[in-house]
């Protein structure tokens, strides 16, 4: 490992110099250009709106940006594209996700709620499933399984029954995933199978729920009864992962994004996103962030941090996690919560995943092997830990080495001053103000939990930032992400510090040029701008031009990678789309 990362440093200003060069030039071979023209073509070029007439695009590159009939006299052969009134921007940069997770959910029914879904009710959980079952073919006998299911969302406000999927699939074998991961509800078929019956004693710690009046079970079964469940669970083998590859990708594509990332990658994951990668089933770009708890792992495995894509892959740094989850209070913070801890634990802060000794021993060893490092932070505690690390490697942001803070979600005022001596880019997560707004309001209080995601403190301090949708946590959605990072309304309507809401470029710059800042990227993506790769996405409203509650309704009309259209939405109606 170490002398790929000492190569890396040598060839890092070459190779960020030469991205963006690498198409091979042959006249004689060259594709014909492409000329968008026809519609607000914002370029997210500088810190206001500017707009382009025409973009030419040849061989994956951007040729020209400017006026359109500059563009048609330099460009004569070029083939039009008129956008007939639709909104060109960059393609989206997803700065925090989870391809890999996304790839083990793709043959499941998603039974999330509104917005992340849209189940409401049983009925609609029975409709997804055998939805699934026809689409998928699933023979009688085999899993049915779905994710994200969530009892207190649903309009019943209990768990759903054995006996309420055994009406639709009492052949196959069926599981309800708990939206937490702790827990599922299972039909006969797949009770029988999990040995799970009347004479079944519950485990200490566990729950399995009854039959009304009776030992029969119920279906749900949580925590350490479920645990024998989850591990004996089927899991997809590699044929039918490298069949979901695409599906991924389209997912992402149909929410206009041209770069991925897979935010925690275990090194066998890695290995076969490489794979996935040389067969040629990655359409858009995916940066991977590997986990650090296996970092002996790395140098067997040919993990190399080069920050070159190979067939559309980067291995772009390496992440450690330093604390939890707001929402499951293991964010660990530098006073307590208002209520006990998940296990009724009082006087709670949250924990820290490992001591301030140990995370800096670690982040040192990382950053003096040349990585870019990247660090989830929840709680001001752990952004502290963060603070510390940093100070202790003597770090400025004149080194430029880009450390990403990824949630940043508890963050104080003085933090953001010293993130930006110390050259730390924060990644945001302003879905959560919706989400989980209400919850974080009660946990932490009115002020601590108003100021979360504090992204225009961060901007006015001078930190290049961007904003992300954590998927599957919350939706891709990027206009969804705008809309949060624009009101911070929360679920119940409440709207926190509203000093904090992004005007809307600034909100699109945390999904464009903040993310491509935050892998390197800055002169090869992001921005419309001459030179740098032709990838776009044309959607059917401009956000810079709407009332905000309308950017949630804003659709993708097609996504580019390099030139090549890899998403374009299924419909006669609009101009042409
Ligand atoms: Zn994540």
């Amino acid at each position: 490992m170490r002398r790929h990362i000492s190569i890396f440093i040598l060839l890092l200003p070459l190779l960020i110099a030469s991205c963006g060069k690498d198409q091979k030039n042959n006249p004689e071979k060259q594709e014909p250009a492409t000329l968008y023209f026809g519609g607000d073509i914002v370029t997210m070029d500088g810190n206001e709106p500017q707009y382009a007439e025409a973009v030419v695009e040849q061989e994956g590159k951007i040729l020209f940006v400017g006026k359109l009939k500059e563009a048609e006299s330099q460009f004569k052969d070029a083939q039009k594209k008129d956008l007939n009134g639709n909104t060109m921007l960059p393609g989206f940069i997803d700065s925090h996700s989870h391809f890999s997770i996304a790839l083990g959910l793709v043959n499941q029914a998603n039974l999330s709620s509104p917005p992340m879904g849209e189940v409401k009710n049983f009925n609609d959980i029975q409709n997804a499933l055998v939805e699934l079952k026809n689409s998928r073919n699933i023979a009688e006998g085999e899993w049915v399984i779905g994710w994200g299911y969530d009892p207190f969302q649903l309009e019943e406000n209990r768990d759903i029954t054995k006996a309420e999927l055994d009406e639709v699939l009492p052949n196959h074998k069926v599981m309800l995933v708990h939206i937490s991961n702790h827990g599922a509800v299972l039909n006969s078929k797949a009770l029988e199978w999990a040995g799970i019956n009347a004479k079944t004693e519950q485990p200490a710690g566990g729950v399995i729920a009854r039959m009304e009046g009776s030992m029969e079970p119920a279906g749900m079964v949580f925590e350490t009864a479920y645990l024998p469940v989850k591990a004996k669970k089927p899991k997809p083998n590699e044929t039918e992962l490298m069949n979901s590859v695409e599906d991924v990708v389209r997912q992402y594509a149909e929410n206009g994004y041209t770069h991925a990332q897979d935010g925690a990658t275990f090194t066998h994951e890695a290995i076969f996103l490489k794979k996935a990668a040389k067969e040629g089933k990655l359409d858009i770009d995916l940066a991977v962030l590997m986990l650090f708890a296996e970092k002996d792992k790395w140098a067997n495995s040919e993990i190399t941090f080069d920050q070159e894509y190979s067939n559309h892959l980067k291995f772009q740094g390496v992440k450690i996690v330093q604390d939890g989850s707001p929402q499951g209070k293991t964010a660990y913070m530098s006073e307590e919560y208002l209520t006990d801890g998940p296990a009724g634990e009082p006087d709670w802060f949250g924990e820290p995943t490992m001591t301030r000794d140990e995370f800096t021993s670690l982040f040192s060893e990382f950053w003096n092997s040349g990585l870019q490092v990247f660090v989830h932070v929840n709680g001001d505690a752990a952004s502290d830990d963060l603070i510390y690390a940093m100070e202790s490697v003597e770090a400025k942001a004149d080194q430029d080495r880009r450390t990403v803070s990824i949630h940043t979600q508890f963050h104080r005022k003085d933090q953001i001053e010293k993130f930006a001596k110390l050259g730390i880019s924060p990644t945001y997560f302003t879905n959560h103000c919706f989400y989980w707004g209400d919850d974080h309001t009660a946990n932490q209080g009115a002020k601590r939990g108003s100021f979360i995601s504090p992204m225009k403190s961060a901007i006015n301090a001078g930190l290049v930032v961007s904003n992300h949708s954590d998927f599957n946590v919350t939706p891709l959605d990027p206009f969804f992400i705008l809309w949060t990072s624009m009101t911070r309304e929360t679920r119940s309507g409440l709207k926190l510090d509203q000093n904090e809401n992004l005007s809307a470029y600034e909100a699109l710059q945390a999904l464009t040029t903040g993310g491509a800042y935050q892998m390197f990227e800055e002169n090869r993506k992001g921005m419309i701008k001459q030179g740098l790769l032709a990838d776009f996405v044309i959607i059917d409203q401009n956000p810079l031009k709407i009332e905000t509650d309308l950017i949630k309704e804003i659709n993708v009309l097609e996504t580019i990678k390099e030139g090549q259209s890899i998403y374009k939405i299924k419909t006669n109606t609009n101009n042409g789309y």
